[in-house]
């Protein structure tokens, strides 16, 4: 029986595993969950799982929490704030920790996570994008298993599976291209609509925007490198529509090995709490004929400039990728609430970019840093200019 601690829990990736855990009871219970604003939800999901303990992001919603809980004769304990994360991870009862939380707000909960020695199921890129050295050597020391939740990284882990890693000639990140991969696309004229309407996932619109600009591939590009211990110049990224073909390794004797399913993040998130085992789930029934068109093309680096900052800051790496990171999740943000345009988002990681100098990044603190001054030169930038045309 594995006991899992859900990080994340309201957000897209915490409630699909949520409906994965309540399909295998036998299998998992949850111990933990956590969520930064949606309560209502969050109470739902105490009713169904009553896990042992909860955390949410402030002391009132704490408090109000405690009354609610007692006023329907349920037991579970309640933390909150970033020390709550702390010692939901950290509980005893917990064996699995499920690090959904989207941003960098998930470095710390997940760095005390691994020192309390729970297996890892990662469904957070971010923190692998701003200290994923740091984070890979931490879990190693405290024998700690990272498990990805991402579905081109859970493909490239299953066709690495008995395979001998010094043998992996590249890894073909698949990239299903987002809205904007069809031709005659106005970029200029892209509105936030538009962007959130992803032709083949479905997602937070953190993750949807980063589709869009394909901004997210550029940063699997660099949490396959961290996971996989690979360089960046091994790892090739294609564009293939129909998202069925999840990534490949390509070999040195030739034979490229690859991992199919329907686009469903319900499949990787089950193969990451059910590893090393398979579980039957009622997500099979996948139709090939259906599906008999598969296509790949090579990336428009020219139209998609996030991906090239992206690139850029993995080969220059020390703190350049943690800048990269939160410079796009500032524009993200001020892209989702209106303040800037499309294609402004790639304009303000670029001036980020062009204004930090790059440091080592050795420790925790150096990268937080880094982060921190990002996100403030990227916020200044988006003030100034307002809506750039
Ligand atoms: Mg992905």
């Amino acid at each position: 029986m594995k006991k899992i601690v859900v990080l994340g829990s309201s957000g897209s990736i915490g409630i699909q595993a949520l409906d994965v855990i309540s399909k295998l009871k036998k299998d998992m219970a949850v111990v933990g969950l956590s969520v930064h604003s949606n309560i209502p939800l969050l109470k739902s999901q105490i009713k169904q799982f009553k896990p042992k303990a909860v955390s949410v992001n402030s002391p009132d919603e704490a408090k109000n929490l405690k009354e609610w809980l007692a006023s329907n004769k349920l037991k579970t304990t309640v933390f909150y704030g970033k020390e709550g994360l702390e010692q939901l991870v950290s509980m005893k009862e917990a064996d699995t920790v499920l690090a959904a939380i989207v941003g960098a707000a998930c470095l710390a909960p997940l760095i005390k996570a691994i020192e309390s020695g729970k297996t890892i199921a990662l469904a957070n890129k971010e923190v692998l994008i701003m200290a994923g050295y740091l984070i890979t050597s931490l879990a190693k020391k405290h024998s700690v298993s990272i498990l990805p939740v991402d579905s081109e990284h859970s493909a490239i882990f299953q066709c690495c599976i008995g395979e001998n890693k010094s043998k992996i000639k590249k890894i073909i990140l698949t990239a299903s291209g987002g809205p904007f991969h069809k031709p005659n696309i106005d970029f200029s004229k892209i509105t936030l609509k538009d962007a959130l309407a992803h032709p083949t996932w479905k997602m937070g619109k953190k993750i949807t925007i980063d589709s869009a600009t394909l901004m997210n591939k550029g940063l699997e590009a660099i949490e396959a490198c961290v996971l996989f211990d690979v360089d960046i110049d091994k790892i090739e990224i294609v564009i293939h529509p129909q998202s069925i073909i999840h990534s490949m390794v390509e070999y040195v004797d030739g034979s490229i090995i690859a991992q199919m399913s329907k686009p469903d993040m319900r499949i990787p998130i089950q193969y990451a709490l059910t590893y090393p085992d398979r579980i039957v789930s009622n997500l099979s029934g996948f139709d090939l004929a259906k599906f008999a068109k598969l296509e790949f093309y090579k990336p428009q680096f020219n139209k998609f400039p996030c991906l090239k900052l992206a690139l850029k800051a993995a080969r220059s790496g020390g703190t350049f990728p943690a800048v990269m990171n939160a410079a796009n999740e500032t524009a993200v943000k001020a892209f989702l609430d209106e303040k800037i345009s499309f294609v402004s988002i790639a304009k303000i990681i670029s001036k980020t970019m062009s204004a930090h100098k790059n440091t080592a990044g050795k420790d925790v603190e150096t990268i937080i840093n880094a982060d921190d001054w990002a996100r403030k030169y990227a916020d200044n930038l988006i003030r100034i200019n307002g809506r750039t045309k």
